[in-house]
């Protein structure tokens, strides 16, 4: 390797760890905060069905307690229509019918509610199980950060401390190239293979790839500007 590409690319080995690593750290805090904020979106969806499980347990109340007025109602008028004591016969009947119609809507409702209830049940149980899985998976993220954690604030300083070297001793006419490459986020060091950068899979001119492989000079892709090594 050329002496002014292996300048260059024990800089990059810092800068491209310390990339690695800081992508590591923040794909597990991500992890966490992902995590963290299912926990919160199933507590708010339990919230949200014990409200409903509240007013469907009120609703049902209302219902037996009308429906158990009607009924009452329902037989007492039917009493009195089989004993013969009903003031006015026909009202008693027409009043009849009546009742029987809201008992019957009554009923039905009883029935709707118990649905719902039955529904918001296992909704409720679904959403339980989910916390507990989310809560465990939460455990598991912070785990695995606060594994890390340490050792990859370590190794970043260990590394940040290594970098002025390193860079200082980058030939001058290639400081700029570089720091145009780190600024663009683009491999500062790239692979050739049948002459195509593999990075950016421009074609390479033969006299590039034989000088780089020789050690002969130094460079460039011309598509992603990265260093061709040898
Ligand atoms: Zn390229």
């Amino acid at each position: 390797m050329h002496p002014d590409l292996v300048l260059i690319s024990n800089l990059w080995q810092i800068d491209h760890q310390c990339d690695l690593l800081r992508a590591e750290h923040e794909a597990l805090a991500n992890a966490v905060r992902a995590a963290d904020a299912a926990v919160k979106g199933v507590e708010a969806q339990l919230s949200a069905i014990a409200v409903q499980r509240d007013d469907a347990t009120q609703r049902t109340r209302k219902n037996d307690r009308e429906l158990a007025d009607y009924v009452d109602k329902r037989d007492r008028t039917g009493k009195m229509i089989d004993t013969g004591t009903a003031p006015d016969y026909a009202a008693a009947v027409k009043q009849l019918a009546q009742v029987l119609e809201i008992v019957d809507r009554l009923e039905t409702g009883a029935l709707e509610l118990m649905e719902a209830v039955e529904a918001l049940e296992e909704a409720r149980a679904s959403a339980q199980r989910e916390l507990e899985s989310g809560k465990r998976a939460l455990v598991v993220a912070r785990t695995a950060l606060a594994t890390r954690d340490r050792p990859v604030r370590a190794e970043l300083t260990e590394l940040l401390e290594s970098r002025p070297d390193a860079a200082d001793d980058v030939p001058a006419e290639y400081q700029s190239a570089y720091a145009y490459q780190r600024q663009r986020k683009r491999p500062a060091l790239v692979n050739t293979h049948e002459q195509m950068c593999q990075t950016c899979q421009t074609r390479i001119p033969g006299q590039r790839i034989v000088e780089t492989t020789l050690a002969r000079a130094v460079h460039t892709c011309p598509g992603c500007a990265g260093w061709l090594l040898p």
